[in-house]
């Protein structure tokens, strides 16, 4: 089990876990996308081999900006912020995908995850990064009446989408950087890589099994010490993603309010410090760690199960000891 220096220093800055497993020669390359550091580590291939593979796998990730940075006037996303009640907007089936997945995980958690979120997260503060004072309960609650997935409609035949009320806008950040790691797995395997890792803002998709050992390990943060590990998860296939409280927050009046809101309320979600999930693929891990970070331990692990993932709580408690909650069966991949 190697660590190599850069990639330590490089994820604790950044990303909410690091990775740990590594081969010898690995073939690794970093692009700054999406808002984030991006990094497609290769082991199986010699360096020509990689390098274009690797290409292959940025362009896919690269093409998932484009049409879903809410960020960006050009891209799909902003088309459907900037269309007018009812009317069609035809997106590329990437963005249909996303969308409809979103759909599915939002009608699954009653509404914790919703991607219609976007006005409450830039109100606050979390868009422009500026600490913003705080929004009164009127502010919130029409904003509240302003958003709503079930206002968004999607119909696959022509890859349609539209919106019923004016103010509704679309914010993937939950959920694309996920997808983009699908798709760059895809284009790494069509190029003949057998063992690689795709991390996007520490969600990572593995392809294989690291060249030496049977699992990946990943090292997951210490929410309250970043600097630190609680421990190291095995994990064979797949994918895992972590939402985190001290990645994107904002301290007011010595509180902290993280970058996750919960719909239900308009507030951001207190009492959870982490969770990571580990799922089939990487838009589902990512799109988890999310709705479960809004929904708890309780009802998050009845979803992960249903969806045949697995999921980590790192939770907040009285005595400045986190506590930690596993899916069941989870707990034995996980070295403290
Ligand atoms: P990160 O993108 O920082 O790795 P997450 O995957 O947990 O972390 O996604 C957080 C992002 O998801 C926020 O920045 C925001 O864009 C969006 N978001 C916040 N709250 C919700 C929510 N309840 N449902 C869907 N998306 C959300
Ligand atoms: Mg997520």
């Amino acid at each position: 089990m190697l660590l190599k220096k850069t990639v330590l220093v490089l994820f604790s800055l950044s990303l909410p876990f690091f990775l740990i497993s590594c081969s010898d020669a690995p073939y690794k390359q970093v692009r700054m996308m999406m808002g984030t550091l991006n990094e497609i580590e290769i082991f199986d291939l010699k360096k020509q081999v990689a390098q274009k593979a690797v290409e292959k796998g940025f362009d896919a990730m690269q093409r998932v900006d484009d049409l879903m940075s809410h960020y960006k006037e050009s891209s799909e996303v902003s088309r459907i912020k900037n269309s007018v009640p009812l009317e069609t907007v035809r997106v590329s089936q990437d963005t249909f995908n996303v969308l409809k997945r979103s759909e599915e995980i939002a009608q699954l958690s009653d509404g914790a995850f919703d991607v219609t979120i976007g006005p409450l997260v830039k109100r606050w503060g979390f868009y422009d990064k500026e600490q913003k004072p705080l929004p009164t309960r009127q502010e919130i609650n029409r904003m509240r009446r302003g958003m709503g997935y079930v206002h968004l409609f999607l119909r696959p035949k022509n890859r349609e989408v539209s919106k019923r009320i004016p103010t509704l806008e679309v914010d993937l950040g939950g959920i694309a950087k996920g997808y983009a790691i699908d798709l760059a797995v895809k284009a790494l395997k069509q190029a003949g890589v057998v063992s690689a890792t795709v991390n996007s803002g520490g969600n990572i998709g593995f392809i294989g099994n690291p060249v030496k050992g049977e699992a990946w390990e990943v090292g997951v943060i210490d929410p309250l010490n970043p600097s630190e590990l609680l421990g190291v998860l095995n994990i064979k296939e797949g994918a895992v993603a972590t939402s985190g409280n001290y990645e994107n927050y904002h301290e007011i009046e010595g509180k902290r309010y993280s970058h996750i809101i919960d719909p239900r309320t308009g507030w951001p979600v207190q009492g959870v410090l982490s969770v990571t999930v580990i799922a089939a693929n990487a838009m589902d891990a990512d799109a988890l760690s999310t709705t479960l970070f809004v929904l708890g331990p309780k009802q998050g692990l009845v979803l992960a199960e249903k969806l045949n993932a697995k999921a980590l709580f790192v939770l907040e408690t009285e005595n400045g000891k986190p506590e930690l909650v596993f899916s069941k069966g989870l707990e034995t991949q996980f070295k403290p």
